[in-house]
């Protein structure tokens, strides 16, 4: 599932293309995927997109907002007169809007925002600006790397829990915007065990394994993501982190600091877990 990085990158391609678009229309082809009236947002002008966690929130100029949630293969994707002579990736299919196009937002200057869903997960909602905060969604987030997860608060929320660190890291409800790739890819870089106990762990590995956090991200955005199912960019090209993980997908493969080990993979918690059994102690 895109995680904070991928989400991260969407948000900077929607800030770059569509704030300043009029909505002229919406047509929505598969209705469970978008909640609210489309008439609350035709004709508003987009104002700005925030990121929070995961999720997205395009701001109109009439006190609504979009809240989106693209989860496992949603795709939002920017065409215009210029855009639209780009090479889209396979990812999305050979042309758009296609078989998965399920909501089409008709800006104005012939432009066009295109909602693809292959899995159908996602959501899109029409809310007033105002309530995007009671939505439960937002409103249990846990804080976020970047924002306002602090070290100490980091402190606060690994010490002295039961719980095994990875699946942890991973609860939107504690900490928001980790999923599987960078909970692996930080822990290995940390040199954690994904299976301590989160009580277990000393403050100097809680340090370490704060400041991963964010190098694997800071590391994923520059390279504009993960694009691992289905995810793309707002011009529907793909990110590159998934050439440089760092043992996200390299079961059999030799450890990258020369230790002698091979990255294992497991499942933990129900998802696929990739370390190395030498130095993640
Ligand atoms: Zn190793």
């Amino acid at each position: 599932m895109p995680e904070l990085p991928e989400v991260e990158t969407v948000k900077l391609g929607l800030q770059k293309y569509l704030v300043g678009h009029k909505i002229e229309n919406v047509e929505v082809k598969v209705a469970k995927l978008f909640e609210g009236q489309s008439k609350d947002i035709i004709g508003a002008k987009v104002k700005d997109v925030r990121r929070f966690g995961k999720g997205l929130v395009i701001d109109l100029s009439n006190k609504y907002s979009l809240a989106i949630h693209i989860k496992l293969t949603g795709q939002l994707i920017y065409r215009d007169e210029k855009t639209s002579k780009f090479i889209i990736s396979k990812k999305v299919g050979d042309k758009i809007p296609n078989q998965f196009t399920h909501v089409i937002f008709k800006l104005d200057k012939g432009a066009f925002l295109y909602y693809n869903d292959k899995r159908r997960f996602g959501w899109i909602r029409v809310v007033k600006t105002e309530d995007v905060f009671k939505m439960p969604f937002f409103k249990n987030m846990g804080p976020e790397p970047f924002k306002d997860l602090t070290l100490e608060l980091f402190e606060k929320i690994i010490s002295g829990r039961q719980t095994i660190i990875k699946p942890l890291l991973m609860d939107q409800t504690r900490i928001g915007g980790i999923g599987n790739i960078y909970a692996n890819d930080a822990l290995f870089l940390a040199g954690i065990n994904p299976k301590r106990r989160a009580k277990d762990l000393s403050p100097s590995e809680i340090k370490l394994l704060y400041d991963s956090i964010l190098k694997v991200m800071e590391k994923s955005m520059k390279y504009g993501g993960a694009s691992e199912l289905n995810f793309v960019n707002v011009l529907g090209q793909e990110g590159e982190y998934q050439h440089h993980s760092l043992a996200y997908g390299r079961q059999g493969e030799k450890c990258s600091k020369n230790d002698g080990g091979v990255i294992q993979k497991n499942f933990l918690a129900g998802r696929g877990t990739y370390f190395c059994p030498v130095h993640q102690k």
